[in-house]
């Protein structure tokens, strides 16, 4: 995270940090990306497709907020979730404001206890996001009654608590989170130019495209032991990029769901891969996949490292 200079009144701009946190499959990565408008987090009907804390950058007259997209808290099994839960917990310091997502077409679980557990005491502001409101789901007093239990104190009294109903997906009341996180930042410069959108490396939003297309096409049939790596990256003739991507398996017997009778599933996903990379990119591309076997991918820290996560 850029580190903030000295901040003075010269500033017209305000420019600062929110999180965005809630249980997997709330609708952070989509929220997201209805505010940047482009593409910059993995969004899957799958739990737990984000790994890492891919950033979408907001920028108007007002000025700037840079969003961290935060893994959905949960208890650790391995390297891979203990990587998941500290960068989360990272994400909490140095924000400006914290947007707790919630899905109101469910009801309180236990990870949302987790989370207010967690958030009950922070110094920043929270937002609570009840998002999906386009569902007409019916469990947003549970969530008011969580915050108000965790802080023993009724709503109106919170006065670092706002309460918003929205949609991510269909974008109603997104402005308002947006004005509303505004009024939390500090006079300041900006951190980014205005035109970028994320400063995740390139290579990992291309593999999380490319596995978010696995994910869509095997459904609920491909467990999260799946891993995309770009081996290789380069222009190519004809204003082509050439990509090599290898998904890695954790067990033998997956390596068949990913390809598919026939080779199918795979040729399927390269092709909706290379389509909306193109866009991307705005060149063609050439997609090699590959699908690679290796057991117990998720407790190697040298793949892992491969792959952009550092401990
Ligand atoms: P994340 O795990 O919190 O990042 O959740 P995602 O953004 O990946 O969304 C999970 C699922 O919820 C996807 O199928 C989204 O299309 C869906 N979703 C997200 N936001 C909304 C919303 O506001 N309304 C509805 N109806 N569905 C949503
Ligand atoms: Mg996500």
């Amino acid at each position: 995270m850029p580190k903030k200079k000295t901040v003075s009144k010269k500033y017209k701009t305000c420019a600062g940090f929110a999180s965005i946190v809630g249980r997997p499959n709330v609708g952070k990565s989509t929220l997201l990306n209805q505010i940047v408008g482009e593409k910059v987090a993995i969004v899957s009907p799958v739990p737990q497709t984000t790994r890492t804390n891919v950033r979408g950058v907001y920028t108007d007259e007002r000025g700037q907020i840079v969003f961290i997209d935060t893994p959905g808290w949960h208890q650790g099994r391995d390297h891979l979730d203990r990587f998941m839960n500290q960068s989360s917990a990272n994400s909490m310091e140095g924000v400006d404001c914290i947007i707790h997502l919630v899905d109101t077409g469910r009801q309180v679980g236990e990870e949302e206890h987790q989370v207010v557990n967690r958030l009950k005491n922070v110094s920043v502001p929270v937002i609570l996001g009840l998002n999906k409101i386009d569902l007409k789901g019916k469990y947003f007093p549970q969530y008011i009654a969580l915050w108000e239990e965790a802080r023993g104190k009724k709503i109106e009294e919170m006065k670092d608590l706002v309460l918003m109903p929205m949609s991510g997906l269909v974008g109603t009341q997104v402005d308002k989170l947006i004005d509303t996180i505004f009024t939390f930042l500090p006079k300041g410069p900006l951190f980014y130019e205005a035109d970028i959108v994320t400063d995740a490396p390139q290579k990992q939003v291309i593999a999380d495209i490319v596995r978010e297309k696995l994910f869509l096409l095997t459904r609920q049939e491909l467990p999260h032991s799946i891993a995309v790596v770009i081996e290789e990256m380069r222009p190519a003739k004809g204003k082509t990029t050439f990509i090599r991507a290898v998904v890695i398996v954790e067990r033998d017997s997956q390596k068949e769901i990913v390809i598919g009778h026939k080779g199918q599933l795979l040729k399927q996903a390269g092709t909706l891969a290379r389509q909306e990379l193109e866009t991307l990119l705005e060149t063609k591309v050439f997609l090699e996949l590959f699908v690679k076997f290796r057991k117990n991918w998720r407790d190697d820290a040298s793949i892992l490292a491969d792959m952009g996560y550092a401990f």
